[in-house]
């Protein structure tokens, strides 16, 4: 056992929890991707803050992984240390219409049980597969709602294993982003405020959410959600499919049929694949219309196919 997994057993109290040179394929929503030095699902804040400052003493790079489906890890994988958050980070509480939610708590999951408890306003996350902390990190949105409608709070900890509250303001929503992206802060809590609202009418929107999720997505095959984000006015999905690339493939990547603006896997498809396919896309794209596309999917490790 190394010196370093030596150190990581006297802080994760239950070594279980501590996987070295762990596949990251089984924990993306893409199937593909190589080993994390180490992958750790920390429970509480004392190991969170624990695991940072051994990182940072160590000079070991630290990421956060939710459900990665916004995620593209290069087969390569990453060195150092990579984070998901169970145990107290993995739970919710109500508060008349408060909302207090752990990092790694599913997003989906949330808006279904707190829309069954008569709860609305996250209705449009019914469908968004990742957790509440990336969630808030990139301002999760779709059918008109996104995480910044109804945040007031979220907690952060620092690589210091400092902890901090924001503000709306100080997280800085953008469209699908938020200041915090440029940070290294691990969103480990969010509190929202929703509304009591007619359960009918919350399933309601919540079933023609899935409805037409199932029609337009390609939900059979692996795929991260869209790829690029969508361009000021227009659509990412319109310009790729004007452009005449439904279909496009390399390796075992392919331009969705279904909707242009995701790649599925096809079944052996490597990190190199999707990239490659990733940078011709956004070459013809920008050849033909003069748009250049930017990447909504998280790239991590080595990328030498691909200038985010
Ligand atoms: C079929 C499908 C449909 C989708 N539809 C939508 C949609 O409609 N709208 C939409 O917005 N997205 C959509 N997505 C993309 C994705 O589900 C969201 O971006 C989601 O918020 C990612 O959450 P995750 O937990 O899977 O994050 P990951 O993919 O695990 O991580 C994404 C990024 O967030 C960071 N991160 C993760 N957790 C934290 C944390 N606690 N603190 C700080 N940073 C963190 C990671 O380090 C990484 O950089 C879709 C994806 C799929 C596969």
């Amino acid at each position: 056992m190394s010196p370093l997994e030596q150190e990581l057993r006297s802080i994760i109290r239950d070594p279980g929890r501590i996987h070295p040179d762990k596949p990251l394929s089984r924990h993306t929503t893409f199937r593909l991707g190589g080993p994390a030095d180490f992958l750790i699902e920390v429970a509480d804040r004392r190991e969170l803050s624990g695991v940072l400052v051994l990182a940072q003493r160590e000079s070991q790079p630290v990421y956060i992984l939710g459900r990665g489906s916004n995620l593209l890890v290069s087969d390569e994988g990453v060195r150092g240390i990579v984070l998901s958050l169970g145990g107290e980070f993995d739970a919710f509480a109500i508060d008349d219409t408060r909302v207090r939610a752990g990092g790694g708590y599913d997003l989906p999951k949330l808006a279904t049980k707190v829309g069954k408890m008569g709860l609305g306003g996250i209705e449009f996350a019914c469908a968004i597969p990742g957790t509440v902390g990336a969630g808030l990190m990139i301002n999760a949105g779709a059918h008109g709602g996104d995480m910044s409608q109804v945040v007031s709070s979220a907690v952060v900890v620092w690589p210091d294993g400092s902890e901090q509250q924001l503000s709306p303001e100080e997280i800085g929503f953008g469209y699908r982003t938020s200041k915090l992206q440029s940070t290294s802060a691990l969103v480990v809590e969010v509190v929202m405020d929703l509304h009591h609202a007619d359960l009918a009418t919350i399933e309601a929107h919540m079933k023609h959410h899935l409805e037409r999720r199932r029609a337009t997505q390609p939900l059979n095959m692996p795929n991260a959600g869209s790829v690029f984000k969508n361009p000021p006015g227009d659509y990412a999905g319109r310009l790729i499919e004007q452009a005449g690339l439904k279909g496009l493939t390399e390796g075992g990547a392919q331009v969705s049929e279904k909707h242009a603006n995701f790649i599925v896997n096809l079944g052996d498809a490597s990190a190199r694949d999707v990239l490659v396919l990733m940078d011709r896309v956004r070459l013809l794209v920008q050849e033909r219309f003069g748009v250049r596309l930017e990447p909504e999917v998280r790239i991590w490790g080595p990328n030498p196919y691909f200038t985010a």
